[in-house]
């Protein structure tokens, strides 16, 4: 069944896309995670290439496409093993915030940049003590008549050490209700008082630098501002729904390509009794259930994101898909370690590392415990 229409173009730019990680992400992924990290210039090569913020409007120098470029970009870097190339992280979920609520100039002073891989985003919400509890955030932000001063410190931030321009999260003191005290802020590399820290290392998703932010008397200019003052909660969660769908559309993607690999391996493995493994009826239920679980996944994620591009409000539907998603992912990559035994224990092969990068996903873009209070919420349970 063909729930997304992907068209002549859709096609040709998926084709593209796959050449072009072949020669310009793949030979370069090991020395990236070795280095923890994926250098500025790769980022600029894929702007210049047209694969960052393929829907951002052409005003601002982008291509104005539909949100299945944005797909196929999501699934491509997954499928190849390069999912601490974070680009969908910059071009699906933080470049939306600054479309969506920066002023005409934040705009055009930044789209432009992000388009091109000029500029490379992260988003700050978490701080040491506040991860999927946002009403506890500690970072302040205070109003006087030249603008806004910032202070505190965010930890866990993707991008951290490459990014050129954050978006922050902090509360007004002064405001006791969580909620309301929240606001967002566009935070340029090389603003006075705000450093970054170390680069975390992570047991997945090695590429990508992960790093703690630091505030300290920043100050930020008036124009900064993401949408209202004390909206920032809500903004917040208009833009959760697509970071959501961003990691189910990602984690199916990797199962997928996980039991791809893990079929052609047990193809051509052998049992203890010299059969091939994908003659024995326990190795091949497991690759039927697998297979099984990964098609009804693909069937409700592809029907949310037709309806996410139809701008369908779907808060439990994309809550659900990003536990049942992440949590498939990570079982069938421990089924498939399992099945492949000391193949897939190698820790460069692809398996190790989609276990490894996938592992993460559970954690990350809130928790699959709070997606199930999500939706327990939203259920009225
Ligand atoms: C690789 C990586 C990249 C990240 N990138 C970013 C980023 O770019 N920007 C950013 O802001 N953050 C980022 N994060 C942080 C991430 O969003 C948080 O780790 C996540 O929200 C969970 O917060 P926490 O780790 O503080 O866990 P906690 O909130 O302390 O939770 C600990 C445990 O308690 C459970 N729990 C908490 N509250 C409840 C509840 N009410 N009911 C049931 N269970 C509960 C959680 O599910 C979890 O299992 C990243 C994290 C990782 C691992």
């Amino acid at each position: 069944m063909n729930i997304l229409n992907y068209s002549e173009d859709h096609m040709a730019f998926r084709q593209g896309f796959k050449q072009y990680i072949e020669t310009h992400v793949s030979p370069h992924g090991p020395t990236w995670e070795a280095n923890g990290i994926v250098p500025p210039d790769a980022w600029k090569r894929m702007g210049e290439a047209g694969y960052l913020c393929t829907w951002v409007p052409e005003q601002y120098h982008g291509k104005g496409l539909d949100f299945l470029y944005s797909v196929i970009v999501m699934e491509e870097l997954v499928k190849a093993g390069q999912s601490g190339f974070m680009a969908s992280l910059h071009s699906d979920i933080i470049v939306p915030y600054i479309a969506s609520y920066g002023s005409d100039a934040i705009k055009e002073k930044y789209l432009p940049g992000c388009v091109s891989g000029e500029i490379i985003t992260a988003v700050a919400m978490t701080e040491p003590n506040a991860g999927s509890d946002l009403t506890a955030m500690a970072a302040t932000v205070v109003e006087d008549d030249n603008g806004y001063i910032l202070n505190g410190s965010k930890t866990f931030i993707s991008n951290g050490i490459n990014c050129n321009l954050a978006v922050i999260a902090a509360r007004d003191p002064k405001i006791d209700d969580p909620y309301a005290a929240l606001s967002l802020f566009v935070v340029a590399d090389g603003t006075p008082g705000f450093t970054k820290g170390n680069k975390l290392a992570k047991m997945g998703l090695r590429s990508q630098d992960t790093a703690e932010l630091f505030f300290s008397d920043c100050r930020i200019p008036k124009e900064n501002l993401l949408g209202q003052k004390g909206n920032g909660f809500m903004m917040l969660m208009e833009k959760l729904q697509q970071e959501r769908l961003v990691c189910a559309v990602s984690a199916v993607a990797g199962a997928e390509a996980v039991v791809e690999h893990t079929i052609d391996q047990a193809r051509s493995m052998k049992n203890a009794m010299g059969k091939p493994l994908t003659k024995a009826q326990d190795v091949t239920f497991a690759l039927v259930e697998m297979t099984t679980r990964i098609k009804m996944a693909r069937t409700f994620v592809d029907m949310l994101v037709a309806d996410h591009m139809d701008g369908k409000n779907m808060v439990i539907e994309t809550s659900m898909a990003k536990y049942h998603t992440t949590d498939t992912l990570k079982e069938i990559t421990y089924r498939a370690m399992d099945l492949l035994g000391e193949f897939g224990l190698d820790d460069t092969s692809f398996l190790a590392r989609s276990m490894r990068d996938g592992r993460i996903m559970t954690i990350f873009a809130g928790t699959n415990e709070i997606m199930k209070e999500i939706c327990a919420k939203f259920m009225g349970l």
